[in-house]
């Protein structure tokens, strides 16, 4: 069995001998890159963008601590905001301070965070790290009176655009493609998962929204040595590369095929020839050249809208999140689970000292003179003791809220609730694990069945 860092977690049950066809997104996915390594690439090209089109930049640097995937921006307010799976705002930064708990009521306490509103920006995969960083930073920079022209939602605005144009316009990739030893994460295991799925009969695809250029040289970086001469794309049934998705999922965007030497397109008739390299495309497409359809078909990514939310929601195929954080986070949880137990404990002893003292208190108001000294007393112990835990429990909880980062604590909880992030995960990724790889440890026929946890009104019989 894997290590628990390495397991794949499930949401819903999956039976992998029913699936047929299994999608893979490329960046994050296939292809992992030293997260802080190409984040402080991304920050620097956005910050060149800005620079040359916008504005005069504040002396900034990247930190990769400042913001973690799933966090919140509020372009009204200039936060970040870390949200409940209610949608409640439990923590939140201005720039880079910290708002106070009064704060945060008075401008979040009527507030149920809607991500349809395109005031509130989630930070959704490892590429948020660069754009999240450098939006608190340019904030402060507005309230120092440097970019006081802009209000924050306009700072957002052209933080986008710039981000758009360094991933589109591949400046960032092509410094990548130079030196792709430096950027990229080599994962030995990760040929051998996919080379076990093909052996079982599962059909492969690829569907990113990165340029065949791109696309090429790094596929071949990564997966070419391990396959005694053969090319990378000989894994793939179908390959489809500059998909943008989610249009990919949501429309039925007409079809190109790319010349693989000149990398120029070549439109295509209304029957797509095969064993092509196929740009733009669509998910229908895809469906028809492999002969699979819906649940037949398992797509993974990293991204939770681009590749989870859509794929699911309008072609109901399974999926599979992936999540690099996690393995940080399940260790995390493993070092400090004694003292995660001792909260969880001293909570249940309050709850319990909580609803004794609270009977008494009534008794003393409806009791008055018979209610006796023996019980009085029993009260007043019950305070004492009621405040000493209080206090040890508010220590507790402020070293389990710093877990993992410092700021803004575990990726997947917020407070003694569920993040939004993990909400989204549980709501729409069937299966979620920390890498492609981790399927290395499971059958490609397995089944991955789902455990039901308990309900809040379920305690009585399961404990
Ligand atoms: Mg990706």
């Amino acid at each position: 069995m894997p290590k628990s860092e390495r397991k794949i977690f499930t949401n819903q049950s999956l039976s992998m001998k029913k699936i047929k066809a299994i999608g893979y997104d490329m960046d994050y996915t296939l292809i992992h890159y030293h997260t802080e390594l190409w984040e402080e690439l991304a920050y620097n090209t956005i910050v060149e963008y800005l620079k040359k089109h916008h504005m005069s930049m504040p002396k900034t640097k990247f930190d990769p601590e400042l913001v973690i995937r799933g966090l919140i921006i509020d372009r009204k307010y200039g936060n970040i905001l870390k949200v409940c799976q209610y949608g409640q705002v439990k923590l939140a930064y201005h720039g880079t301070s910290a708002l106070s708990p009064k704060r945060i009521g008075q401008l979040y306490s009527k507030e149920i965070v809607h991500l349809s509103s395109d005031r509130f920006v989630f930070l959704n995969t490892l590429f948020s790290g660069s754009i999240g960083c450098l939006y608190t930073q340019l904030v402060d920079a507005h309230d120092h009176g440097q970019l006081a022209s802009y209000d924050y939602d306009t700072l957002y605005e052209l933080l986008d655009e710039a981000t758009a144009y360094t991933h589109l316009e591949s400046h960032l990739k092509s410094e990548i493609i130079k030196n792709p030893s430096k950027y990229v994460f080599k994962d030995d295991d990760m040929i051998l998962t996919l080379k076990e799925q093909i052996a079982c009969g599962k059909k492969l695809f690829l569907v990113t929204n990165s340029d065949w250029d791109y696309t090429q040289s790094i596929m071949s970086h990564v997966f070419d040595p391990y396959l005694d001469g053969e090319s990378w794309e000989s894994l793939f049934n179908v390959i489809v590369v500059g998909a943008r998705k989610p249009a990919f999922f949501s429309s039925s965007q007409e079809t190109f095929c790319v010349d693989r030497e000149t990398s120029l397109l070549k439109p295509v008739g209304r029957k797509l020839p095969s064993g092509q390299i196929y740009y733009r495309c669509n998910a229908q497409e895809v469906e028809s050249l492999l002969k699979v359809s819906g649940n037949d078909i398992i797509y993974v990514g990293d991204h939770m809208y681009t590749d989870i939310n859509v794929s699911k929601r309008v072609f109901g195929w399974r999926t599979c999140l992936i999540i690099r954080e996690l393995e940080k986070e399940i260790n995390t949880i493993i070092i400090n689970k004694e003292s995660i137990k001792r909260l969880i404990s001293m909570r249940r002893e309050r709850h319990t000292i909580d609803k004794i003292m609270s009977r008494l208190e009534m008794d003393q108001i409806t009791q008055k003179e018979s209610f006796e000294k023996d019980q009085a007393e029993h009260l007043a112990s019950l305070k004492k003791q009621y405040k000493k835990i209080d206090a040890q429990i508010i220590e507790e909880e402020r070293k389990y809220n710093q877990l993992s980062n410092k700021t803004w604590g575990l990726l997947m909880r917020s407070g003694q609730q569920k993040s939004h992030l993990a909400r989204q995960v549980e709501r729409y990724a069937d299966i979620y694990t920390s890498r492609v790889s981790n399927f290395h440890f499971y059958s490609p026929s397995c089944h991955f069945d789902y455990i039901s946890r308990p309900l809040p009104h379920d305690t009585n019989i399961t404990r």
